[in-house]
């Protein structure tokens, strides 16, 4: 994955100060390679890294992040401006809105028809009615019927004997007589692109006047997206898209090449075949996903937030010359909470091992036990738990009502403690990134 592709390369040069043109294009190669791997097309691919590569030179002198964080940063930022920066609602403001499906055969069309109408009608109060306009294929209005059925939703259907364009002329006279204020036209699909179906299409697009033109797209067609998204666009104008399947194994690369092909907003995910499967497109949750380092790139915000780096300076300098005591730890772990479950910041971390203890969800509730226990021993003793014998360990356990094993639980997370803050350490507290802090 793009993950430990990066990881690699991080790596290489994690020990270089200089973003030199040689570390650069070892970073650069790795995520070409991963974005092909996420199926981004070629050509997509391409004029990324090349506009990757003049951002990162420009930002050289910039700063003090070291090259390999600041090429994942370029990375991500730009993925997310590609995917579009912010979330994009359709547009259903008109009476009727009128929203036709197009794409290929089996992208999903027909399902996401039934799924956004369900959306419309549940989340934005709207009536919507769903016209059956795939003619070539009887099962086609069955399905769309059916959906309608369970969804209770009107569906607008006539025999194979009637032409797209006549039922779409008729199913508009019929939805605004019914009031309904979202007209959903599902379309035919071909395997491949082809003219007759674009010339229908274009009929359609002509007697409807549609406010929305969604192109649905699988996201598992891989390479194939770029040049559907294309043509598509260039014969229909497309509004926006759906990309259906991202319940599968797809990494989402599609997104890429739609957005950088078509320039329009995708407006809606499909994740599933059930009528509920559908969400609104979020990109940079897309970018995290693509880039596989969303774990990491939410680290380093959440680190950004909240890691104070005095208080840290001022543990590792204390760990440093050995007067790390428990009540140093204290402030530690309060810190780490505010930081969000600690296991879940260490899995995010390439290279940390993971640490149980203050892992779950009750870590308040212990945070809490470890204060009793410490606030019940003595100043010598917080500052230098060498000197707690068997006696004292009695007497500390008396004084907060715990048992012996709790407070050598404690000492235990203690020594445990001075290993996190060892690695704490050797993050960069700018970029939640691992590197010795100069
Ligand atoms: P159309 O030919 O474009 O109308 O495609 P359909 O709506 O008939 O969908 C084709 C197949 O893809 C059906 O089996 C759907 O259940 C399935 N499908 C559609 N959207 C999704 C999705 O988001 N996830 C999954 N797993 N399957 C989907
Ligand atoms: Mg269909």
């Amino acid at each position: 994955s793009l993950s430990d592709r990066l990881q690699e390369s991080l790596k290489k040069i994690r020990g270089q100060s200089v973003l030199t043109d040689e570390n650069m294009e070892d970073m650069l190669r790795e995520i070409r390679l991963a974005l092909l791997e996420a199926d981004v097309n070629f050509n997509v691919v391409k004029e990324f890294i090349d506009h990757t590569r003049e951002k990162a030179k420009g930002q050289n002198v910039v700063g003090s992040l070291k090259p390999g964080q600041l090429v994942v940063k370029i990375v991500h930022d730009e993925l997310v401006e590609l995917l579009g920066t912010e979330v994009s609602e359709i547009n259903v403001d008109k009476n009727p809105t009128i929203i036709m499906m197009v794409g290929l055969q089996g992208s999903g069309k027909t399902t996401s028809a039934g799924k956004i109408a369900k959306y419309l009608r549940d989340k934005k109060g709207k009536k919507p009615l769903m016209v059956a306009a795939d003619i070539y294929r009887p099962a086609a209005i069955e399905q769309l019927k059916t959906l309608g059925e369970t969804l209770d939703v009107p569906v607008f259907a006539k025999g194979t004997e009637f032409s797209a364009e006549e039922i779409v002329t008729e199913a508009l006279e019929y939805g605004r007589t019914n009031n309904n204020d979202v007209i959903l036209i599902d379309t035919a699909g071909r395997l491949q692109i082809d003219e007759r179906l674009m010339k229908e299409l274009e009929n359609l697009k002509a007697i409807a006047n549609p406010d929305e033109i969604l192109l649905v797209v699988d996201a598992l067609a891989g390479q194939e997206i770029a040049n559907v998204a294309q043509s598509f666009n260039d014969q229909l104008g497309v509004t926006g898209a759906v990309l259906t399947k991202l319940d599968g194994d797809s990494r989402g690369g599609g997104a890429i090449s739609i957005r950088y092909m078509t320039g329009v907003p995708i407006k809606f995910i499909g994740t599933g075949e059930k009528l509920e499967n559908i969400d609104l497109f979020y990109p940079d949750r897309m970018a995290d996903r693509i880039l596989g380092m969303g774990d990491v790139v939410s680290l380093v915000e959440k680190a950004q937030e909240v890691y104070d780096e005095k208080e840290s300076m001022k543990a590792i300098t204390k760990m440093q010359n050995g007067t790390f005591g428990l009540d140093d730890m204290l402030v530690q772990m309060h810190q780490l909470q505010k930081m969000g479950p600690l296991s879940g910041i260490l899995k995010m971390i390439p290279g940390m091992p993971k640490l149980p203890n203050f892992s779950d969800e009750d870590s308040a509730a212990k945070l809490k036990i470890t204060e009793s226990i410490i606030y019940s021993m003595t100043k010598e003793e917080r500052r230098h738990p060498d000197i707690i014998t068997l006696k004292r360990k009695e007497r500390i356990a008396k004084g907060c009502g715990m048992d012996v094993a709790a407070v050598n639980r404690l000492l235990k997370q203690f020594e445990e403690s001075k290993k996190v803050m060892k690695m704490m350490g050797n993050i960069d507290p700018r970029t939640g990134m691992p590197g010795r802090p100069k």
